[in-house]
């Protein structure tokens, strides 16, 4: 019995494993693959070395939970890396007629996998369950007969062999309902925080949409001006090359603007870490930020900017930024100062956002970071929290200080990566 619940902790104990891995977002896509494998495989062979007896003294394991975990989520690569492990640790444990049952199940189970892998991940859960425990009972099924047949002909020991079987596939049909239940909770969960981040970019794009057709607006008025200007034909040939060239470089503006809006509006689903230079990303965020800070008639001010790499995605990176920052503009409903400044403080990479706005109370510091905290008519009080999950899925930390009526500092910490 201790061991049952052991086969069942070990199972559990690398999902969770798995989990706290997979939220670290700088492990690629590559590795993900060998993690599950590496997981799925001590989790199997830790099962196989620490089986349970039931009470006539049979051997069982839950082996076939993580194999087919494993393979199912992991896809066809992790199902061979398992099958070969499973057949490896059985040959050692021992070489008899258990072995040949071990492998012929084997690779039953790698067949199944191997064909219901690919369509596994867009399967609800109801199928995936369907299938899989479908599955299970086909596979034990046939150990029931085999043995059925294979063992003595006291009708009365065939039943006991029967019920232990029988106990045996209920116990790993409810361990698997129950660790295939909490892998899919999890995932809906990272599901979930995925899509909020979205909806809040796209709100943020949004907003930033009025200020910078704004912002397009005054250049092309400008450009307006001057050939209006060219049109009077008694100008000289002087005037009208600076016409021109401050016309064109009113174009330039304006398309600028735009082209740093659209790349930060544009989708991006992918996760791709790379290492980010942190003065470009902070040139870009006071570009694409400037037509908003205008519009409130706020300076952005850059104080310092040092050199450095954080490790990210660019977008995301960009997005927990950008929150930041509009949040510092939206503070100073009458204009004000935004500063802006990085250093490299030990072996990281200090940002410094900071606004002489409203302020926050202690209450308020306290709070931000968790959703729907808003104090704002149309705010939604989801910008922070997701920039805190981002900033946290980088590595990063988030301090706060902030003093009713003279302004609010957010200090981003990240890891220097270079
Ligand atoms: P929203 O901007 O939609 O209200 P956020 O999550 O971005 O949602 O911000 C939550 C709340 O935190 C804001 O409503 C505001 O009260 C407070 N806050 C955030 N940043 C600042 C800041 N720089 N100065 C003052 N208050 C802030
Ligand atoms: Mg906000």
């Amino acid at each position: 019995m201790i061991n049952l619940l052991l086969n069942v902790l070990i199972i559990l104990v690398c999902i969770f494993m798995y989990y706290i891995f997979l939220l670290n977002p700088s492990m690629e896509k590559k590795y993900r693959e060998l993690f599950i494998s590496l997981l799925s495989l001590v989790a199997m062979i830790l099962c196989m070395v620490f089986p349970y007896y039931d009470a006539n003294g049979t051997i069982y394991d839950l082996r076939i939970i993580p194999f087919l975990l494993g393979g199912l989520y992991g896809g066809r690569k992790v199902a061979l890396t398992l099958f070969i492990g499973l057949v490896l640790t059985r040959f050692f444990i021992g070489y008899n007629l258990g072995f040949y049952v071990t492998f012929i199940q084997a690779l039953i189970t790698l067949a199944f996998v191997y064909y219901f892998s690919s369509i596994f991940h867009q399967s609800k859960f109801s199928k995936k369950i369907v299938v899989s425990l479908g599955f299970i009972f086909v596979i034990w099924g046939l150990n029931v007969i085999i043995y059925w047949m294979i063992h003595t002909n006291d009708l009365q020991e065939k039943e006991l062999m029967l019920t232990s079987l029988v106990n045996h596939i209920l116990v790993t049909v409810l361990t698997f309902v129950l660790v295939l239940y909490i892998i899919e909770y999890i995932l809906q969960m990272l599901r979930f925080k995925k899509e909020i981040s979205g909806a809040e970019k796209l709100r943020v794009v949004s907003q930033l949409a009025a200020s910078v057709s704004h912002e397009v607006r005054n250049p092309l008025t400008v450009t307006r001006g001057f050939l209006q200007l060219l049109k009077d034909d008694s100008i000289d040939d002087q005037k009208r090359k600076e016409y021109l060239d401050l016309s064109l470089q009113e174009l330039d503006r304006a398309q600028t603007i735009i082209t740093d809006y659209l790349t930060y509006a544009k989708p991006s689903d992918e996760n791709k870490p790379e290492n980010l230079t942190i003065a470009t990303e902070i040139a870009y965020l006071v570009q694409v930020m400037t037509p908003y800070a205008l519009m409130q008639g706020v300076e952005i001010l850059i104080s310092n900017i040092s050199g450095g790499f954080v490790i990210g995605d660019r977008q995301k990176f960009r997005q927990s930024l950008i929150n930041i920052v509009k949040n510092g503009i939206e503070a100073m409903p009458n204009g004000g100062i935004l500063e802006i400044g990085t250093s490299n403080i030990n072996k990281d990479i200090v940002i410094s956002i900071k606004d002489t706005g409203i302020g926050m109370s202690q209450e308020q510091i306290q709070k931000i970071g968790t959703p729907f905290l808003t104090t704002k008519k149309t705010g939604t009080g989801l910008g922070t929290m997701v920039a805190y999950n981002l900033i946290r899925e980088m590595g990063g930390k988030v301090k706060v200080k902030s003093r009713r009526g003279t302004g609010t500092e957010f200090v981003l910490v990240f890891p220097n990566v270079k």
